[in-house]
């Protein structure tokens, strides 16, 4: 047998076209279809209409990316969920007075898991939206070396979420979904995968790390012996940490990818290089970056950090169009080291506001305030996210310091504590550490109260 030679490939845009266009040639043809989506966003909307008039700019006026760039954000996740409900009251419909298409257009929805609050159906696509998305996803799946035929595990939080919508994708590709929900847990994943016999499998990396551990007591073996060909992990920062990589790639002995749904994905290389942005007609990403604080442009050269404005270019349901996305990236313009992929990538630095990552739920301390708020006789509200290493990954159990209220006795602190860890495992499924504090130990401050305290700094 042939020793098996990693060729460094470099990574295709999706669209082929692209491959063969200079990088200003693919900004000219951002620019078409910028246009072209602003016009229409302009006639189908009143969300848009409104936001053009106070502005006093028509559409036809913004014609480069500089002159999109320098506008103000025409939307964040509250302006989605105040949008969302004037039209549920208005119009019928829970999508959003920025919806684009009719209602009974829409092919998918999905929303955000794991976060507290009202869903916002920010993935809602047309069944040509689907279609043109799939292309994007049987592009990675065939760069990873999965293809018509293979078998697929896919293990995320199903149904009503976005990651839903890669399923359309991966059966476009001839590719058998495996599709078993992580709320099952990682017995009944383990067990599908030993039965199917996947070629590869999508999930975050806190599961597949998990699994390592996990399986030699599932299965009586190590994950290696799943003989998976690729790993695609997508929702959390992990094969950006090389010890991570490292450790995944070591356990499955097989390349590990990173992706970011159908913006990009990474390359087939030891060493991480980010995502490789190959979508650039499918959504403004890298290009359109801003200060987290000031919200104004950034320059988008190589290295630098910024927040994420996104504009969906090719989506016709309800595409998010100058969307402050409160994503942190640091934008790569250099070629590839790895694979000479000279499109941008990126690295995933985090949320701009408070994200924590627990075993691949997302939490936000907002949310475990909430939570936390609902036992008023028994706390008095202070409490502190002790973060042992930066977020937003947190290992867990998280650790929570929390004050009970005057007259609350020690007797009565486990069972306080119980109640509390159910309420925190019901609608965060995070099960918390919890250290006690007697009332003003933690010292409530009248401004804003901190909320972490961080034992790394
Ligand atoms: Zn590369």
């Amino acid at each position: 047998m042939a020793v098996l030679v990693r060729q460094q490939r470099r990574v295709p845009y999706a669209n082929s076209v692209l491959n063969k266009m200079s990088a200003e040639e693919i900004k000219e043809y951002q620019e078409t279809l910028l246009q072209k989506q602003l016009r229409r966003a302009v006639r189908n909307s009143s969300y848009y209409r409104q936001i053009f008039k106070e502005l006093c700019i028509r559409p036809e006026e913004i014609q480069t990316l500089e002159d999109f760039k320098q506008l103000p954000f025409f939307m964040n996740k509250e302006m989605e969920r105040e949008s969302q409900r004037r039209s549920l009251e208005e119009q019928g419909h829970p999508f959003g007075e920025h919806l684009l298409c009719k209602p009974d257009e829409i092919a998918f929805t999905g929303t955000t898991s794991g976060t507290s609050g009202t869903p916002t159906f920010t993935y809602t696509y047309t069944a040509e939206d689907v279609q043109t998305m799939n292309k994007y996803i049987t592009n990675m799946l065939e760069y990873g070396g999965i293809y018509k035929g293979d078998r697929l595990l896919f293990s995320h939080s199903l149904g009503i979420y976005a990651t839903s919508s890669i399923l359309f994708g991966v059966r476009e590709h001839g590719v058998l979904p495996i599709d078993v929900d992580v709320r099952a847990g990682s017995q009944m994943i383990m067990k599908y995968a030993q039965m199917t016999k996947p070629s590869g499998a999508m999930m975050t990396p806190s599961l597949a790390e998990h699994l390592i551990d996990r399986a030699p007591d599932l299965i009586g073996q190590g994950v290696g012996s799943l003989h998976l060909k690729a790993l695609f992990t997508v929702g959390e920062i992990g094969i950006g940490i090389p010890e991570i990589k490292s450790k995944i790639e070591t356990a499955y002995n097989c390349r590990v990818y990173d992706y970011l749904g159908e913006l990009g994905f990474s390359c087939d290389s030891d060493t991480y290089h980010g995502i490789h942005c190959v979508a650039p007609d499918l959504a403004l990403f890298t290009e359109d970056l801003v200060d987290p604080e000031t919200k104004k442009p950034i320059e988008v050269k190589n290295g630098v950090v910024g927040e994420v404005t996104m504009t969906e270019l090719r989506i016709n349901g309800l595409p998010r169009i100058k969307y402050a996305t409160g994503d942190m990236v640091q934008v790569f313009t250099d070629p590839c080291p790895g694979c000479g992929f000279t499109g941008h990538r990126v690295k995933v630095v985090g949320r701009s506001d408070d994200l924590l990552i627990i075993k691949g739920v997302n939490v936000y301390p907002s949310a475990i305030k909430n939570v936390l708020s609902k036992f008023q006789s028994e706390l008095t509200g202070e409490f502190r996210i002790v973060l042992e290493s930066p977020p937003p990954r947190v290992i867990p159990p998280l650790m929570l310091k929390i004050e009970s209220a005057a007259g609350v006795t020690p007797s009565d602190l486990p069972y306080i504590e119980e109640k509390i860890k159910q309420a925190l495992h019901q609608e965060l499924r995070v099960t918390p550490s919890i250290e006690w504090c007697s009332p003003g130990m933690l010292g409530k401050q009248l401004t804003k109260t901190p909320l972490f305290e961080r034992k790394y700094e």
